[in-house]
Parts: C-alpha cells; structure tokens; sequence
C-alpha cells in the first residue's frame, strides 16, 4: 500500500512549533517580523503574498508588505532594501523573483545579510551552504523537501537520491542539503542521458522540473520514495495544478509518494515561518 506524504500534516506540526517559538521569544521581549518587498502586481506574488501575510498571523509574526511599481528605479529598490537591512525591528527579508526585467536582482539580493536571509536569495547565503556554514537559512523549498522526509522518517543516510533538475532554488540547493543528511546524490537535468534508468536506480527520486506529469511508471520502481516539487498548471484543466509526476500511473508502483497539491508546496511558507524565527532569535541574542 502506497504511504501518502501529506505536506499538509508537516506544515502543521511545523506551524504549532513555531507559535511555541514566537510566543516564547514574544515574551523575552522579541518581536519577530518579516518584511516583504514586492516589485509590480504579478497575480503569482500577490497570491503568494497573501499566504505568508495569514501565515505570519497564524504564528504572530509581524508582517510589513512594501509595494514597489514595475518601472521602479533600481536606486530606489536597493535603497529600500537597504533601509530594511539596517532596520533593528526587522528580523527577515523577502522578496519576489524574478524582478521585472531591467532591474538587477543579483545587486538587489546582495543587500540582504545573510542573518536576514530567510529565503536564502543572496550569493553570500549560497555560498554559507556551499560551505555547509550554519549560520545561515536555506531556501524555502529544498528545505520544506528536507523537512517532508525527516517528519516520515525516510532514511537518508547512505540512500542513493536522484534530484531531477539543477536550478539555483531548487536542485541544486536541495542536493547540496541532501548530501549535509549523508545521501549519496545524483543530479539530473535536461542533458541527461538515459534519465529513467537513473531515476530507477535511486532509493529516493526528487522531481523539479517544470515539466508536467513528465515522471511516468518508467522512472520508477517498487520501494522507492518519490518527491514531486513541481507547480504547473494542469494541461487538463486550467483551474488545477499538478506535478511533474504523473500521480496516477506512478503512485501505486511506489512505497511512498508527496502529492500535488498537498505535498512540497504546503510546506514551503511554513518553513520561511521558522526561519523567521530562527532570524529573529539570533538578532535578538536569543536561542
Ligand atoms: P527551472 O529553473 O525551470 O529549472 C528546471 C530544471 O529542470 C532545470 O535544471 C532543467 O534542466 C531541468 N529539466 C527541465 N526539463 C527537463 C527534462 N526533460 N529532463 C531533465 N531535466 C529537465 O525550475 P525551478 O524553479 O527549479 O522549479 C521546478 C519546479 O518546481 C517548477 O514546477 C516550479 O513551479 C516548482 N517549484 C515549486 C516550489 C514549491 O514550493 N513546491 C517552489 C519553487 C518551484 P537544465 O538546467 O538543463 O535546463
């Protein structure tokens, strides 16, 4: 019988953890808040946007969203970043990728300190992972994926695990995490030759590619973890999302499987949660 990762029940336990841990540094005279920059009205990000504002007041945090135009100059996104960065009140910055063309994100990401980072979109963060640095966040997604196998106890410890895509958010980051948890790793990408044999071959096989329901029953085989990180919109029904995993033709040839939705997804704002806290316990001095 195929197990059902439930991202839904992780981001659950997750969410009763942090409101423990923003009630206890509330009371050490802490106030955790995030700030979150937004740069035009993208339907995507204000969607987005308005979950981290429910969930920043589920688990009380404080939230502050700056709007900034799409023809905004780029001095005044940094000086605003900026402003963020310096300010004592402020525990964690977020803001939307990509940019509207023509603004420079590396240069905006780069004012982001590290101990602010609560999505990790600096080259300073990345290389705090690369480095297997501690102090710094990882971003969201890899993390909320690392978070799904660690609440079901999917062992990872010399597991062999095939991460299908390379991106800065999601593959690479994840690999890099996943080989921290012992994993041994392989990475995946649209070069890749004989694809399914790799995916075959792996204890745990990540999906994160972009592609829809591309991950069908000859990726797959008996005993294997499947994690779909994918968001698409469903090329069958435009009202739906699903996965780059074909959930129907693949979850009954697997033992344990995250759904779209349900899965990766509903974890993710639950992770930039804790890491919030996690940036403010530390500018507060605070454990
Ligand atoms: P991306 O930047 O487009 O990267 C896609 C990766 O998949 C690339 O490395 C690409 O290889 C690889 N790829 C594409 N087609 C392939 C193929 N046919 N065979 C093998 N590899 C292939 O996408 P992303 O930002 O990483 O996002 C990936 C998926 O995760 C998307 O569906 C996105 O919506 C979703 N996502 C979900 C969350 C969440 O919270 N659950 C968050 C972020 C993203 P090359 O490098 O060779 O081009």
């Amino acid at each position: 019988m195929t197990q059902i990762l439930s991202g839904k029940d992780v981001a659950a336990s997750l969410k009763e953890k942090n409101k423990v841990q923003s009630a206890r540094l509330r009371a050490q005279g802490c106030l955790p808040s995030l700030a979150i920059v937004r740069v035009g009205e993208r339907p995507d990000d204000v969607y987005y946007e308005n979950s981290i504002i429910k969930n920043c007041a589920a688990v009380d945090i404080d939230c502050r969203t700056y709007v900034l135009p799409s023809d905004v100059e780029q001095k005044k996104l940094n000086d605003t970043l900026s402003c963020l960065a310096g300010d004592e009140g402020v525990s964690g910055i977020f803001f939307f990728s990509p940019l509207p063309s023509g603004l420079d994100e590396t240069a905006a990401r780069a004012l982001i300190p590290p101990q602010k980072d609560v999505d990790s979109l600096s080259r300073a963060s990345a290389a705090g992972l690369y480095a297997g640095d501690p102090g710094g966040f990882a971003p969201c997604t890899p993390a909320a994926v690392m978070e799904i196998l660690q609440y079901y106890g999917v062992r990872l410890a010399g597991a062999r695990v095939t991460v299908v895509g390379r991106s800065l958010v999601v593959g690479k980051p994840l690999a890099l995490l996943l080989l921290a948890a012992n994993a041994t790793v392989t990475i995946a990408h649209s070069r890749t030759e004989a694809l399914p044999e790799l995916c075959r071959e792996a204890h745990i096989l990540v999906a994160a590619m972009g592609k829809p329901r591309f991950i069908n029953a000859s990726f797959v085989r008996t005993g294997q973890t499947v994690i779909d990180v994918g968001i698409n919109a469903d090329p069958q029904d435009a009202h739906k999302i699903c996965g780059d995993v074909d959930f129907a033709a693949v979850s009954p040839l697997v033992d344990k499987i995250t759904p779209v939705p349900g899965g990766v997804g509903s974890v993710t704002v639950a992770v930039l949660m804790s890491h919030v806290l996690t940036a403010a316990a530390k500018l507060g001095g605070l454990r």
